[in-house]
């Protein structure tokens, strides 16, 4: 799978700060195209408001991002900028992510593929600490778990890090799909018990464009 060139392997090793930022404005594009569809989404089995939340944050984020890095300051008011611009449960959750992403990250232009796969666990541990969500409660983390644990097993197997990103949409899309059957015990959908069956979760959904984002930066940068 993939593909094979003299670049993939040795300089897709590093993502670039221009990628990272990339990677915040393709999200912004992804979320803004499907906002109808995100909230479409919610009306089902929330309160249709999702795609109108991530698209308000997204534009907040891009609007006060600082111009220039370093990485680990720029994604720390990512996250602050979503938790004060975003009221819903997504505001603090994705907030929460980007801030936690900061560490690992570090202040160097150029971030290993090992310290961007350690930004994302610690963006997860951070969505689940917070939200109290584990893998099948149909939640954004169904996307989101299957995402990173992919890209840590590209990694590991000594694909490049565009091979990983992909391989972490793939599973990202995989576990949003795998929400549909499933009843949400998380989030305003919980309150629908075996009702919330049959719809696809809206944050499993803006999470997968995420994923889908981060894979895009790489590629096309
Ligand atoms: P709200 O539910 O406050 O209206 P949004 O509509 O913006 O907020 O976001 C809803 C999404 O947030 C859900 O589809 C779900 O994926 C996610 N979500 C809700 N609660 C949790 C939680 N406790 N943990 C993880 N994700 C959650
Ligand atoms: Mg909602």
């Amino acid at each position: 799978m993939g593909r094979v060139n003299s670049d993939d392997a040795q300089s897709n090793d590093t993502i670039s700060l221009d990628q990272l930022v990339e990677w915040l404005h393709q999200f912004s594009n992804l979320v803004n195209q499907n906002k109808g569809y995100l909230t479409e989404l919610d009306s089902a089995i929330g309160d249709a408001d999702h795609g109108s939340n991530m698209s308000r944050g997204m534009t907040a984020v891009l609007d006060q991002l600082p111009s220039g890095g370093p990485a680990d300051a720029m994604f720390k008011k990512v996250g602050m900028t979503l938790v004060s611009s975003v009221g819903g449960a997504s505001g603090p959750l994705y907030g929460t992510f980007f801030m936690r992403l900061a560490p690992a990250l570090g202040s160097s232009d150029a971030v290993p593929a090992a310290s961007l796969a350690s930004a994302l666990r610690a963006g997860l541990d951070g969505v689940v600490s917070r939200g109290k969500a584990e893998l099948g409660d149909k939640t954004m983390v169904d996307a989101m778990g299957p995402a990173v644990d992919a890209i840590e097993k590209s990694l590991s197997a000594g694909e490049s890090l565009a091979e990983a990103t992909r391989a972490g949409a793939d599973a990202a899309r995989g576990g949003r799909e795998a929400t549909i059957p499933l009843v949400a015990r998380k989030g305003r959908a919980s309150y629908l018990g075996e009702r919330s069956k049959g719809h696809q979760d809206p944050g499993a959904t803006s999470t997968t464009y995420l994923f889908e984002a981060l894979a895009a930066s790489l590629d096309g940068v």
